[in-house]
């Protein structure tokens, strides 16, 4: 198994040290090898993505990915800024299944801004569809009307577009996800309204059929964004198009309180895939060893589970992440009085000695 390593910048570096080290305490036949990249990459080699980077990342089995940006590249041209790593990435490696899991654990209820009794013991998975869309689709653009109450007026037109195809293959890696879960899988839609929403309903519910198993329901967006915080706890897996799922997942991220816990995955039709934490580089905190790992390292887990196949390790680490904070070390983002706060290596160790 190849890993890329791509830590990029702010506290990359440091929280994905402590992800490979809870790799390599696996003893897995496992290599990482690691290389530049978002600002980073732009600094040594004027490229946010250098080519050396790309090769890297296409020859791995899955990529390890920190964070990437910082204020100091916020003036450079688009094409340059560290942000267009990660959608480089995307569209060269053809991720299209971006996966989030929100668990709330029972040492971290109170980070929630809802009522414990409404997220304890919530673990959701949220699957976006991340390459196709009214974010892609053409025709795009701006024009001036022709007639109407508007003429002469600018207009902003997008397309909102999915093939059969690329509905079909995103519900597939949902329901083999709910297959390892709890078996229940909801497909977010706006059939109601919208054309292509009707077509990723009708898809959905003839791919649901090849999984019997899968107890299958579908629900309009405006219902789910409702649903998500009125009762979160009835979703196990959501599988929505790319605007839809943009929306929700960071709804559904904010259900748990804490952005330094968060991991995610997106893959690609051959089950590579590129793992990180949702939060962002933090340039407020960087090289202060304050920032928490456990959302890189928690993607690791999800790594060996959705590229490797490795149930038993993903397990093994995620037990060991439950057992920290049952241990009460908390890093100062998830920091409550009566608990033993800790910096980033000891948080990292600490996981490591759960681990052994
Ligand atoms: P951010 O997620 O980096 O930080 C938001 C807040 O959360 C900050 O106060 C930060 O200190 C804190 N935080 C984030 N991760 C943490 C962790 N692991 N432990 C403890 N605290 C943590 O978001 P931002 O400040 O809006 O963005 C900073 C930079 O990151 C920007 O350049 C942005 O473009 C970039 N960004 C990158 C990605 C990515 O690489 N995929 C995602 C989001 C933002």
């Amino acid at each position: 198994m190849k890993v890329a390593v791509l830590p990029g910048d702010g506290i990359g570096q440091e929280i994905t040290t402590q992800a490979v080290a809870v790799l390599k305490a696996l003893g897995l036949s496992l290599e990482t090898e690691e290389a530049p990249v978002g600002g980073a990459a732009y600094d040594s080699a004027g490229d946010p993505l250098p080519q050396a980077t790309l090769n890297l990342a296409r020859d791995a089995d899955a990529i390890l990915f920190g964070a990437v940006g910082g204020w100091q590249y916020d003036k450079l041209p688009r094409a340059k800024r560290p942000e267009q790593a990660v959608l480089g990435l995307r569209r060269e490696l053809g991720l299209f299944a971006n996966l989030r899991p929100s668990i709330v654990y029972p040492e971290l209820v109170n980070a929630s801004t809802l009522k414990p009794e409404v997220v304890s013991g919530l673990d959701l998975l949220i699957l976006r569809e991340l390459t196709g869309d009214i974010y892609f689709g053409q025709p795009r653009g701006v024009r001036t009307v022709e007639s109407g109450p508007f003429a002469g007026q600018r207009e902003g037109f997008d397309t909102m577009r999915y093939a059969e195809g690329e509905i079909s293959r995103i519900m597939h890696v949902g329901f083999a996800a709910a297959r390892k879960r709890g078996k229940r899988l909801c497909s977010v839609d706006k059939a109601n309204v919208l054309e292509t929403m009707q077509l990723w309903k009708d898809v959905a519910a003839a791919v649901a059929l090849e999984y019997p198993d899968v107890e299958y329901s579908s629900m309009y967006v405006d219902n789910a964004a409702m649903q998500l915080v009125r009762n979160p706890k009835q979703f196990d897996v959501i599988v929505t198009g790319n605007m839809f799922g943009d929306i929700l997942s960071d709804e559904a991220s904010m259900l748990t309180g804490s952005i330094g816990m968060q991991p995610s995955a997106s893959l690609n039709a051959s089950k590579k895939g590129l793992y990180e934490p949702i939060h962002g580089s933090a340039p407020d905190i960087a090289g202060k060893d304050l920032a928490n790992p456990l959302a890189t390292i928690l993607s690791a887990a999800m790594m060996l589970r959705y590229s490797f196949d490795d149930e038993a390790s993903a397990g093994r680490i995620e037990a060991a992440v439950r057992k920290v904070l049952a241990q009460g070390y908390r890093t100062a983002d998830i920091f409550e009085p009566g608990t033993n706060k800790v910096g980033t290596r000891q948080m990292g160790e600490a996981v490591l000695k759960a681990l052994a």
